[in-house]
């Protein structure tokens, strides 16, 4: 606990300091705090941008405060005004700082009077870093164009604007106008059977941290996959993607037994085009999902069972600034692999702890010993402290937990502190004030608080964290060696049962560089060039290229251009960029699939490539 400075928010209590103390926003919620935001918008396609109005409502915390500052990048503002307590609106003054690159214009409004509301017209930019334009070529049904958000981690100030930080919540209303034809969604309840007609309207009862605000727009059909889910997708798909996601209703029923009831009314699920630069995202009542999960067979609905967690670990229990992310991720990720387990069995949540856990051992050593800590000392940028250690780190730290207090008490625990801190932001240190007093002063004997510290404050990994053992897994570990030592053929792997995790596992632990003849020998028995599965894809031609196959290059540029995920495109970018015909094939790979990538995508290319050209060249 922080000493002193107590702030009462409503019924929670947060120290003041980490209520300021979110570097990646203006925002200084101990002056003045936004409790509710009106969205007035229009979806203007042509210009590719939202224009109309978003107005807020303030919660005045300092009687000596003279502004509003907000966060804004690149919106055109035409006018701000004040509303007060009678209604009556006056122009306020306002100035917006140049554009910083990470955090973008602060808007400081003149508010001397202290309104009650704030209202402020303005336009979005069609470069928005939170919004993706999409022409109808560039979505499976080529009919209408669409439109989509992506606001974590900090581009909801990229069309709205806000104080946006995710210390800060809020409940929305939205009012939304689009073409004909078109269907408008939100982070909010949606109606599935609401007329085409241009004109939608959402509430979001909950108060919610800005990166959970979304909105999609385009050529969206629905289709119930239960009483209180159903799926979105282009009409061409949705049939597909209800089959794939047919277990929802049990997924949420499987959650709601271990961790309490689902608080959000519906859960349903849209499917985006596959520039969507991520597996999934959960905004509220509407995960946002990529469709490459869309494989034929479910292996890949964890995706879906991970934002589906999220529902209690982020969007109930939300981590106060970036740095605390993993309160996010990592409580997620452990959930994600708690409702795989029960639906789906121990064989398959095991084997995706394993890969979680081996992936991580692999990579730690790459990335900056700050971000290798669950709790980063200050410097860590917004978008950089997501990297798998918040997701991989962050779980194993809580399967240890459970190892440790035994599976009934840290069950108990973890509903518990669901319910404790429901619809509130907290830091890495709240939680571990509750961990203390709540698992570890409770059931003594069980595990050191220095391991506790060890494992939040310090980079690496500790040693002997535990490891779920994988027969299966075993046995393949023994035929990739075989297989590399030359004294098992290709064709004698017994791969033909292996599921989607086993190749990704297989796959996984073969050498960074694979002798060529291996890889050969590998898709010649196996066939993995041209495989519609993008997690083996991604695997299997990361290795292709970097043994030097360059018969792979077409079917691996099909991948890239495919898919605009960044975990499954950045690596075979990466595997190209280490030669210079792999760099000048990469560059030529991007300038085709450019178009029809999210801004979030294009920037990581971009930077790898110039990155790579400036090493080339010294
Ligand atoms: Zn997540």
């Amino acid at each position: 606990m922080r000493p002193s400075h107590l702030l009462a928010v409503g019924a929670l209590v947060l120290p003041l300091s980490a209520l300021a103390a979110d570097p990646h926003s203006y925002a200084q919620p101990d002056q003045v705090r936004v409790t509710h935001l009106d969205l007035d918008l229009k979806v203007d396609f042509p210009h590719k941008q939202l224009d109309g109005q978003a107005t807020l409502k303030l919660d005045w915390k300092d009687a000596k405060a003279k502004s509003l500052v907000l966060d804004t990048r690149e919106l055109k503002i035409a006018s701000i005004e004040g509303i007060d307590a009678a209604g009556k609106a006056t122009a306020l003054k306002y100035a917006l700082a140049p554009n910083d690159k990470e955090l973008g214009s602060k808007l400081t409004i003149a508010t001397p009077q202290h309104p009650s509301q704030v209202r402020i017209v303005y336009t979005t930019v069609p470069t928005a870093s939170g919004l993706q334009w999409l022409t109808p070529e560039q979505t499976a049904d080529k009919k209408l164009p669409f439109m989509f958000s992506q606001s974590e981690s900090i581009h909801a100030r990229s069309w709205v604007p806000l104080q946006d930080s995710p210390a800060i919540r809020f409940t929305y209303n939205a009012h939304v106008t689009a073409p004909k034809d078109v269907r408008v969604v939100m982070s909010a309840l949606n109606d599935a059977n609401h007329p085409l007609d241009g004109d939608f309207s959402f509430s979001q009862p909950h108060p919610i941290p800005s990166y959970l605000l979304a909105i999609a727009a385009g050529d969206i059909a629905a289709k119930e996959t239960g009483p209180r889910s159903a799926v979105y997708a282009e009409p061409s798909i949705v049939g597909k993607a209800a089959k794939e996601f047919e277990d929802t209703d049990k997924l949420i029923k499987t959650a709601e037994s271990l961790y309490g009831p689902y608080a959000w009314g519906r859960y349903d699920l849209l499917v985006l085009p596959p520039s969507f630069p991520f597996g999934g995202m959960e905004n509220p009542n509407m995960t946002f999902a990529t469709p490459t999960l869309l494989v034929g067979d479910k292996s890949l609905v964890s995706v879906i069972s991970h934002e589906l967690a999220h529902s209690w670990s982020g969007n109930l229990v939300t981590s106060a600034a970036w740095r605390d992310i993993w309160l996010n991720e990592g409580f997620t990720t452990y959930v994600q692999g708690r409702i795989t387990e029960a639906v789906y069995g121990k064989t398959l949540a095991d084997e995706e702890a394993l890969i979680s856990a081996r992936g991580l051992e692999k990579n730690i050593k790459d990335i900056p010993e700050n971000a290798q800590r669950l709790a980063p000392k200050p410097g860590i940028g917004a978008d950089d402290s997501i990297s798998e250690v918040p997701y991989d780190k962050g779980s194993w730290f809580l399967r240890t937990l459970e190892q440790r207090f035994g599976r009934e008490t840290f069950d108990a625990y973890l509903k518990g502190y669901f319910a404790h801190f429901a619809f509130q932001s907290i830091t890495t240190e709240q939680m571990l004030d509750y961990l203390k007093a709540n698992l570890f002063d409770k059931n003594p004997g069980k595990m050191s608080w220095d391991e506790v510290k060890q494992w939040v404050y310090d980079p690496g990994i500790p040693k002997n964290a535990p490891l779920p053992d994988s027969p299966r897994f075993n046995a393949i570990d023994k035929e990739r060696a075989s297989f590399l030592a030359g004294s098992l053929a290709a064709d004698k792997l017994d791969a033909k049962s292996w599921n989607t995790q086993e190749w990704m596992y297989f796959l996984d632990g073969l050498p960074d560089v694979t002798p060529l003849d291996k890889i050969k020998q590998i898709d010649a028995a196996w066939h993995l060039t041209g495989t519609p599965n993008a997690e083996i894809g991604m695997r299997w031609y990361s290795h292709a290229i970097a043994a030097g196959d360059k018969d792979v290059w077409p079917a691996a540029a099909e991948h890239m251009t495919r898919i605009g995920r960044l975990y499954l495109t950045m690596p075979l970018y990466r595997a190209f960029v280490k030669t210079p015909d792999g760099l000048a094939y990469a560059q030529q790979v991007y300038d085709k699939a450019k178009s029809g990538y999210h801004p979030l995508t294009q920037q990581a290319v971009e930077t790898l490539i110039e990155k790579a050209k400036k090493n080339g060249s010294k």
